[in-house]
């Protein structure tokens, strides 16, 4: 695979979970790949392994990207987290932060990424949206509402993108194995008042076909051929991938 060869690509939240799989992926793929990462040591960790480049930034400062141009062919909107509550217990420092990252980060760094893409003929943008951008499930109200307004930012990306060969799409991954997971189970645990073992089954998985959690590598194998230019002409698509949860 080097089909990705000679382009530059930006990865968010590059440095764990998720993101550190689609980094790998596209370097494997050929592309020089900055992990960026609030999380500086994992970021550089990351970046020697792959030969790329590290970013240490704090995504939730906004005021810091408008003024940001990036030079890159693919850009992996990845970074996000989780937070489970109840709405009416909904701490709005909470909520204020995970829609900077989660909503106003990506459309900047989409915003800073388009006229050089647009001045190359091309441009790859992925989001890394959720289950969550296509349905709602309690205690997830802001989690639900990011990934929702992400899904429409990446629409409009791919309208106004599509006269400039940039395409823009979302990847829905259901419950993938990485620390954003495990934290959930423990936080469900409480919530749920149940055992943590019993989380996975009885919660997690309660309405997935397939009984297993989704592999970071599996999510980046799609975002790899997102990012080919073999998905010309897929664009404003969200792909689900998550053992069938929003087939029923
Ligand atoms: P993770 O917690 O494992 O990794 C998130 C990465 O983002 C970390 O490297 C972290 O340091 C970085 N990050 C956090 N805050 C940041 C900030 N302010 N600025 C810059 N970087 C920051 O999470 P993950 O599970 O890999 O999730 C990645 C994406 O996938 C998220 O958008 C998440 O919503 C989405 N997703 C995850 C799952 C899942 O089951 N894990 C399912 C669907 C969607």
């Amino acid at each position: 695979m080097s089909d990705l060869t000679g382009r530059r690509a930006l990865v968010t939240g590059g440095a764990g979970g998720i993101g550190a799989a689609i980094a790998r992926e596209l370097a494997g793929r050929g592309a020089l790949v900055t992990v960026a990462d609030i999380d500086e040591p994992a970021a550089k960790e990351l970046a020697d392994e792959i030969d790329g480049e590290a970013w240490a930034v704090d995504l939730t400062d906004v005021a810091a990207l408008a003024e940001l141009t990036l030079e890159v062919d693919v850009l992996v909107n990845n970074a996000g987290f989780q937070h489970v509550s109840a709405i009416e217990e909904f701490d709005p420092v909470v909520l204020h932060r995970m829609l900077m990252l989660m909503v106003e980060a990506p459309f900047l760094l989409v915003r800073a990424a388009l006229p050089y893409m647009y001045a190359r003929g091309r441009g790859r943008i992925v989001n890394i949206s959720s289950v969550h951008g296509l349905r709602a499930s309690p205690n997830k109200a802001a989690y639900v509402t990011c990934k929702h307004a992400l899904e429409g930012l990446s629409k409009a990306t791919a309208l106004e993108g599509a006269a400039h060969g940039v395409t823009s799409n979302c990847v829905n991954p259901g419950y993938v194995r990485t620390p954003l997971v495990d934290a959930q189970i423990t936080a469900q645990a409480r919530s749920n008042d149940i055992a943590e073992a019993e989380v996975l089954d009885e919660v997690l998985l309660a309405g997935t076909p397939i009984k297993r959690l989704v592999e970071p590598e599996e999510v980046a194998s799609l975002v790899g051929h997102l990012a080919s230019d073999d998905a010309a002409m897929i664009t404003g698509s969200s792909s689900t991938i998550d053992g069938g949860w929003t087939a029923r």
